[in-house]
């Protein structure tokens, strides 16, 4: 395996004078990096004017780790005595062979390279100008080989869909029906396609209920074991999302915010104007008067509450950090997943966010699952199961699997519960209601958030409304003369529905 670099150092004298100097100075360098990376490394050195044409090939590794290098080592060595600097590095061809650690399936494509080549486990790739040199200062060439390695992994990974093993299972019960909920409301008038994509319009029985199962939450969890309630913005910004990973794991299902490019009136003038005169949107106006997206609506609750959090070191006396949000309102674009109010476009949770040391967490976890356990049995009565799963975090940034497999600390339970109207208890796919995460390190560190002393560690826990709503009435029915008692008198009686004619 060999990797060849052609490159140009464009200095900002001529050379001819100190050419003799500059190569003796070189050849020192590679003898010294040849001891450092174990491997004879071949160069060829030429001058021209204020150019410094230097080729390297490398057996093993990457040969652009030490351009930059060696540049900061001539300029630390000559710059002063022969007022020298280098104006620019110009990469005129690279072609860098490694290892992968799997075949492909099929062909793989990269952007920003002009060639790529497997032939085995064996890849070469080339770019032919790189004019850019920020290209290599910012690390491009390093992620694009990783990209390259993580797109073979993820073909292994196709199809196979997320990891899931059940942890426990509730007894059978008895189900009061087998109709799909949604349909039955809607026949009812309960609830209301919205006029925007996979949201619905809850009337005042859905609502109702709803109610209860937040009441539920408050009595039993958020008081209870101390949960502070927070209230958050309801976009997450790109910087956020960057550092969760989400942009680059769900670009595809998330709704984009975009500003008006300006709030000055006038040059809204021709926009209002057309849409006055035709009735209808001007889309031609209306997208020259919008900036690109920079935030997102609210995907997930988590981010901004570590946001809140960021770059401060807090009190160890403070752990476990308990909070709750349920003000944002969460939007996914679930396109041809869509079903009723238990695949929709726009949901309600209630995020439960705990930051700590992983003893506290373990705590919290267990108390968490003890209560969520009580809830499902003794007030909702409900045939439900968890299941150790491919972490929310894992797979909200691209990635299939387990975390901390050996350990099985680290990762997300999903608790999914039967819904009769899908079928048999067998064949059927349950619902995944809610989740329960411990994240470890992962987000305060992503977020820079620190103790005096403690080691922190995060998680949370997605109780997610209308899925809660779906399993208790798919399992249920929608007359509370069939609801176990104690959810009945939570709830209270139920509005009766508007007469429509
Ligand atoms: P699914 O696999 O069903 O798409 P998810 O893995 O995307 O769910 P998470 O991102 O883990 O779900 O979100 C946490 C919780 O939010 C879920 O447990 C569920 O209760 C709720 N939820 C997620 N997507 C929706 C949706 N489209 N409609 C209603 N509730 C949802
Ligand atoms: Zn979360
Ligand atoms: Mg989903």
């Amino acid at each position: 395996m060999t990797s060849v670099l052609k490159s140009r150092y464009l200095f900002n004298v001529e050379l001819s004078k100190i050419s003799d100097k500059i190569k003796f100075f070189i050849e020192n360098f590679m003898k010294d990096k040849e001891d450092k990376l174990r491997q004879q490394i071949k160069f060829k050195l030429d001058f021209q004017k204020k150019e410094m044409i230097l080729d390297i090939i490398f057996k093993v590794g990457y040969p652009h780790s030490i351009l930059f290098n060696l540049r900061n080592e001539i300029i630390k060595n000559f710059g002063r005595e022969y007022k020298l600097s280098v104006e620019k590095i110009d990469i005129d061809y690279y072609e860098i062979e490694f290892e992968l650690e799997k075949e492909p399936l099929k062909e793989i494509s990269i952007p920003f390279v002009d060639d790529i080549a497997i032939s085995g486990k064996q890849c070469k790739i080339k770019f032919n100008k790189i004019m850019d040199q920020n290209f290599v200062k910012k690390g491009f060439i390093n992620r694009i080989i990783k990209r390259i390695k993580e797109k073979i992994e993820q073909q292994y990974y196709a199809g196979k869909g997320e990891y899931s093993e059940i942890l426990w299972k509730s007894e059978k019960k008895d189900m009061v029906w087998d109709l799909d909920p949604s349909k039955e409301m809607l026949k009812k008038s309960w609830i209301r396609q919205a006029k925007t994509k996979g949201k619905w319009f809850f009337g005042p029985q859905l609502a109702k209920i709803i109610r209860g199962l937040k009441n539920i939450v408050f009595d039993e969890i958020l008081i209870p074991m101390g949960f502070k309630e927070v209230i958050e913005p309801h976009h997450e910004s790109f910087s956020t999302l960057l550092k969760t990973g989400h942009l680059e794991g769900v670009p595809m299902e998330v709704y984009y915010v975009s500003e008006p490019k300006t709030r000055n009136p006038e040059e809204w003038e021709l926009f209002i104007d057309k849409l006055k005169i035709s009735k209808e949107v001007p889309y031609d106006e209306l997208l020259k008067m919008i900036s690109p997206p920079n935030a997102i609506n609210c995907y997930v609750q988590c981010p901004n509450i570590y946001e809140f959090f960021s770059g401060r070191t807090i009190a160890d006396a403070e752990f476990p950090i308990l909070v709750f949000e349920s003000s944002a309102v969460s939007n996914r674009y679930e396109s041809g997943g869509r079903h009723g109010i238990e695949r929709m476009d726009e949901f309600h949770r209630i995020e439960i966010v705990y930051i700590g040391t992983k003893e506290q967490l373990l705590d919290v976890k267990e108390e968490l699952i003890k209560r969520y356990s009580h809830i499902f049995n003794d007030i909702l009565d409900l045939e439900w199961r968890m299941a150790w799963v491919t972490p929310f975090y894992m797979q909200q940034s691209g990635f299939l699997g387990l975390d901390d497999e050996t350990q099985r600390i680290k990762g997300t339970i999903d608790f999914e519960s039967y819904l009769p109207y899908r079928g048999s208890r067998e064949e059927s796919e349950w619902l995944e209601f809610q989740n329960l995460s411990i994240v470890g390190d992962k987000y305060v560190k992503a977020f820079n958030i620190k103790a005096q002393k403690l080691d922190l560690w995060s998680g949370c826990s997605g109780v997610g409304l209308e899925r809660w709503a779906v399993s208790f009435l798919a399992q249920k029915g929608l007359d509370p003369e069939n609801w176990p008692e104690k959810f009945r008198k939570i709830v209270g009686e139920l509005p009766k529905p508007y007469t429509f004619y």
